[in-house]
Order: C-alpha cells, then sequence, then structure tokens
C-alpha cells in the first residue's frame, strides 16, 4: 500500500469520531424503529456511506436505512433484514452470515471488508496492455483464498491477429487447470454476450491491470448505471462521490456486478505459504505429498509437485509463477520482522 501511515493518536481519533457519528445514528434507528409498522423484509446493500445505507428491496427498489446497533458494519453485498419506517425509509435489523467477504488493509493496516458474498471475481486480460507477468496468477490465489469463483476474461478480442502474442496463448491453458477462459470484446457486436453468461445469476467483480479495458467493459455491461447511480443519490441523499465506495449494480440480463475503482485495483494481502499453495487449484492433490514436510517444490528430492510436472499433470509455468510469489511472501515476511 503506498498510503501515508497515520500515528497511533490520529488513528484513536478517527476511530473515536466514527464510534460517536455510529453511535448517534444507532439511536436514531432505534427511535424510528418505534414507530416502524411494516414487517421485516430482505434486502441486500448497494453501498454504503458512514452510517447510512442504501438497501435495495426484492424489485431492486433502493431504499435509504438506517442500521441497529450492534449489528456490526455492513458493506456492499450484505444480505440484510430491515423494516420501512414512517418517512420512506427504512432501518436495518439482521444481517445475515456472508458466504464470502473482500477485505482490504485499512488505514491503521487491518483488514476491512469492502465487499461481501462475491460469488465470482472476473480477471480481464487484454492483448494491449500486455499482460504482466505474475499479476492473474496472483488474482486468481485471491479468489482461492476468499472462496469464490475465478474467470479469466481475455478482453479486446477484436485486436487478436495474427502476430498472437505468447502471453496470450499460454492465458489460454488456464483453461486446461480448470478456469474458465472466455473471449469478448465491447468493441463488436455480440461481443460481450459470453461475458453476459458468465455473470449471469452471479454477484461478480472484474479485476486487472489498467488499460485492459474495464471501464469499457463496465459501462456496455451496465448502460443504466447512471441512472442507477442517479436513483441511488435521489433516494439516499448521499451524492454521487458514493460511487467511489463499492457499489452493487444489477446487470440488466441477470445476476449483479460489484464495482469501484479500488475494488478493481485490489491486491493480494499477505499469506502464509500454505494459503498460498491452496491458491493454487490444480497443487492440491499433491500438496503434503514431497520427501520433505517443508519442501519449497524447487530442487528437493522426491518433491511430489516436480513429479506432477514431469508427468504432465501440473504447468510448468505454474510452478514457477508459484516459487516465485513464495519467494516475494518470503521477503515481505522478514521485512515485516526487521
Ligand atoms: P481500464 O483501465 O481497464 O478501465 O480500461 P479502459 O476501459 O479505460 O480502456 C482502455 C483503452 O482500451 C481505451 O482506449 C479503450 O477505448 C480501449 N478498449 C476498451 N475495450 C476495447 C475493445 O473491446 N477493443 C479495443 N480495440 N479497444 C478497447
Ligand atoms: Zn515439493
Amino acid at each position: 500500500m503506498g498510503s501515508r501511515r497515520l500515528s497511533k493518536r490520529q488513528i484513536e481519533r478517527i476511530q473515536h469520531l466514527q464510534e460517536r457519528r455510529r453511535a448517534r445514528a444507532a439511536a436514531r434507528a432505534e427511535a424510528e424503529l418505534v414507530e416502524a409498522e411494516a414487517a421485516p423484509q430482505q434486502g441486500v446493500v448497494v453501498t454504503r456511506h458512514g452510517a447510512s445505507l442504501a438497501v435495495a428491496d426484492a424489485d431492486h427498489e433502493i431504499h435509504h436505512c438506517l442500521i441497529r446497533q450492534n449489528l456490526g458494519h455492513p458493506v456492499c453485498g450484505d444480505r440484510v433484514l430491515w423494516q420501512r419506517t414512517g418517512d420512506g425509509s427504512g432501518v436495518v435489523t439482521a444481517l445475515f452470515e456472508r458466504t464470502s467477504t473482500l477485505a482490504r488493509p485499512d488505514y491503521a493496516g487491518r483488514d476491512k471488508p469492502l465487499a461481501a458474498n462475491l460469488t465470482q471475481l472476473v480477471v480481464v486480460v487484454a492483448p494491449e496492455p500486455r499482460p504482466t507477468g505474475y499479476l492473474i496468477d496472483q488474482y486468481l490465489v485471491a479468489a482461492e483464498t476468499i472462496g469464490i469463483r475465478p474467470v479469466i476474461a481475455i478482453n479486446k478480442s477484436d485486436l487478436i491477429g495474427a502476430d498472437d502474442n505468447p502471453e496470450l496463448a499460454r492465458i489460454g491453458e488456464y483453461d486446461r487447470v480448470g478456469y474458465p477462459v472466455v473471449r469478448v470484446s465491447s468493441r463488436v457486436p455480440g461481443g460481450l454476450d459470453p461475458l453476459i453468461a458468465v455473470l449471469r445469476d452471479q454477484t461478480s467483480i472484474l479485476v486487472g491491470q489498467s488499460g485492459v479495458g474495464k471501464s469499457s467493459l463496465v459501462k456496455a455491461l451496465l448502460p443504466d448505471q447512471d441512472i442507477q447511480v442517479g436513483r441511488l443519490s435521489s433516494t439516499t441523499g448521499l451524492g454521487r462521490h458514493t460511487t467511489s465506495t463499492a457499489t452493487l449494480y444489477f446487470l440488466p440480463r441477470g445476476g449483479s456486478l460489484i464495482d469501484a475503482p479500488g475494488v478493481r485495483s485490489f491486491r493480494l494481502t499477505t499469506m502464509d505459504r500454505a494459503t498460498l499453495e491452496q491458491g493454487f487449484r490444480e497443487f492440491r492433490p499433491y500438496l503434503g505429498k514431497c520427501q520433505f514436510a517443508d519442501c519449497a517444490h524447487d530442487r528437493e528430492p522426491g518433491c511430489a509437485l516436480r513429479e506432477a510436472v514431469e508427468r504432465g499433470k501440473v504447468l510448468e509455468w505454474r510452478l514457477a509463477s508459484f516459487r516465485h510469489m513464495a519467494a516475494r511472501i518470503e521477503r515481505q515476511s522478514q521485512k515485516g520482522k526487521a
């Protein structure tokens, strides 16, 4: 993270202010609940700004909601129970358990949930800019660690011509590892159809390096994004800056997309080696089977993973990618101790 570290005092002050604001909002929520007549109903948090939530009901109508005290901190994608209050808004009274959480370190370096209940992470790559080394594998490991389905979308497929680059050819091999690969383009008619099919019935985010066409895809997938944002700010009274926090959008042809600039570029947080190994799904049958318990899967004798490579069960470049990432994690933890 490039962000400036705050002093302990500054962090305490921010936390204190946040707590006070939250307590005031919760008190207001309690007062309004007394007047609530309607029965509780299910909803999904579309976005949050401080103590204010935008909650979508079953018909995708947006309601401005406050939250009851001691319910924790709902984020975009959370499923909730809420009750209408007199003035057309509502109060969130219960929070359902999450199936997945996407987190990222906050100003104090602690993991802070950004989005909940994602089911799918779409890694967007393109012929231009050329895919950089290990970024795709990093995203795949992140998805495996969070417990959501990764999909690779090769965007700008209209640019793929005779001089195909080797990086793209390699990406095709992810199919063999068990990760779906779709080819898309927002520049050709019907070019998005394979992606639209993959997004249906899922809650997805698009990630990938800058310039691969994520914004163009979001724009094409959500022709009514401005309308959805407009509705959001008019019902919640929140300004359009809400789009800088994670926001859930309903896709016209099914499924939803969680989007925010910060979400699109999230990176792996620190993890231990065992988690990293599990993040390479095709390694799993061989883990724990090396001769040495602390095998680095490099030059050790009796390495089950290297044998798997020799037998064509594991791709050599995926093992190289693992070693590269493991070495980076190792360096990070050395730095952390120093
Ligand atoms: P982001 O940084 O990932 O959000 O990428 P953008 O959506 O800003 O797109 C980067 C550049 O790629 C822009 O100049 C787009 O016009 C271009 N681009 C996006 N999608 C396509 C596509 O399907 N085909 C081609 N040829 N160019 C595209
Ligand atoms: Zn080994």
